[in-house]
């Protein structure tokens, strides 16, 4: 039986649309798999599984899935030992940390002995950590630019691309933590069959990136 080339990608949301839309630049036929688990490609030997974002990392160390389609600040929030393989240069957003509007912000060593919430714990201690600062880090599993308001948090870390969330929220974007955007990522372990097949994938994806420009 011919080997197959197993992608996880996201089930829905902000990586679904591009990631099947690039698959399909790269001539690759997607059955619509929306709500399903899994799909095949109809003339290239790759299967596609559609899973939460951040389960992808953990799912391609494993070997689950052999290659996947996760947003950088997902990859390096999780620590997982993958390869990043190719900048895909969609899903571009910035992790930032936020206080609120009307605060007087002098640098970061505002945030010293300050609460922070965010989903993304490990990535903003490294950053805290690089710049000397230690605060109270919390860690929420959603809506988190309503945490000052509230009275939970005196900034945020938070996903940004337009900052008008931020502006609803009262809140003002003053460090960016990370620059983000979706790369393809590998298993480390590939047999030469499967590298040869993601050969083939990148070879495309590197002409449709082409294309664009
Ligand atoms: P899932 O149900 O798969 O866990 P999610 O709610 O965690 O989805 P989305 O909001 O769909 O995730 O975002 C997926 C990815 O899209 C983010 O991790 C990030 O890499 C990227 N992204 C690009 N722009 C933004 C933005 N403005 N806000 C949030 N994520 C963004
Ligand atoms: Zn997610």
């Amino acid at each position: 039986m011919q080997q197959k080339l197993k992608i996880a990608i996201q089930k829905s949301g902000r990586l679904y649309e591009d990631s099947v839309k690039l698959l399909k630049d790269c001539g690759i036929d997607v059955k619509n798999g929306i709500n399903k688990l899994k799909t095949e490609a109809e003339n290239f030997p790759l299967e596609i599984y559609f899973l939460r974002d951040d389960d992808i990392p953990q799912y391609v160390e494993d070997a689950v899935a052999d290659i996947g389609i996760v947003g950088e600040n997902v990859l390096y929030e999780k620590k997982k030992a993958v390869t990043v393989v190719e900048e895909l240069g969609f899903g571009k957003c910035r992790l930032s940390i936020a206080v609120k509007r009307n605060e007087d912000y002098p640098g970061v060593e505002f945030l010293q002995g300050k609460r922070i919430a965010t989903t993304y714990p490990v990535l903003v201690e490294r950053f805290l950590q690089e710049k000397g600062i230690r605060s109270d880090i919390h860690e929420i599993s959603g809506s988190v630019e309503i945490a000052p308001g509230i009275g939970l948090a005196d900034a945020i870390v938070d996903l940004v691309s337009s900052g008008s969330t931020l502006f609803m929220n009262g809140l003002k974007e003053v460090e960016t933590v990370l620059k983000s955007q979706a790369v393809l990522i590998r298993n480390n372990q590939l047999n030469d069959e499967q590298l040869k097949l993601l050969d083939r994938l990148i070879f495309r994806i590197r002409a449709v990136k082409k294309a664009k420009n």
